[in-house]
């Protein structure tokens, strides 16, 4: 069995993009209790720091970051300071970056919400 690097590209690149050091993370889970929006995620936010840490490449693939408000509910609870709002918008930068996903204006329907829409533009926009 392969055993990745300690830290891939990928995981250094989150590490730039959000000044963020995903291995102060000792799992103690406080983040993904006081999280209100684990029900719309596929991993909780203390798991997507884990496959950070893992260096594995599937935390790319998750849901999770999208869902991620921006509450910062994870990072006043973190005993380590990890700001995660900001991991997670590190991935999807990372994510956007590659050109596979992103705001299609042309394919929003009518009468949204002028906040959604710029909710969504910062969002889903590199
Ligand atoms: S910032 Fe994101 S991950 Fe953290 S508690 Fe809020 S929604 Fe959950
Ligand atoms: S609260 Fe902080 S230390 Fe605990 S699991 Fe979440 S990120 Fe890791």
């Amino acid at each position: 069995m392969r055993i990745p690097p300690r830290e891939p590209d990928f995981v250094r690149r989150v590490e730039e993009l959000s000044g963020e050091d995903v291995f102060a993370c000792y799992q103690c889970g406080k983040c993904s209790a006081g999280c209100p929006f684990t029900s719309g995620m596929d991993l909780l936010p203390a798991a997507v720091l884990r496959l950070l840490q893992l260096g594995d490449e599937r935390v790319l693939e998750s849901r999770s970051p999208w869902v991620c408000a921006s509450c910062l509910a994870c990072e006043v609870r973190c005993p380590k300071g990890v700001d995660i709002a900001k991991v997670m918008e590190a991935l999807r930068l990372l994510v956007l970056r590659k050109g596979e996903t992103g705001l299609r204006l042309k394919e929003v329907p009518p009468g949204v919400p002028q906040i959604a829409l710029v909710g969504a533009t910062r969002k889903l926009t590199p």
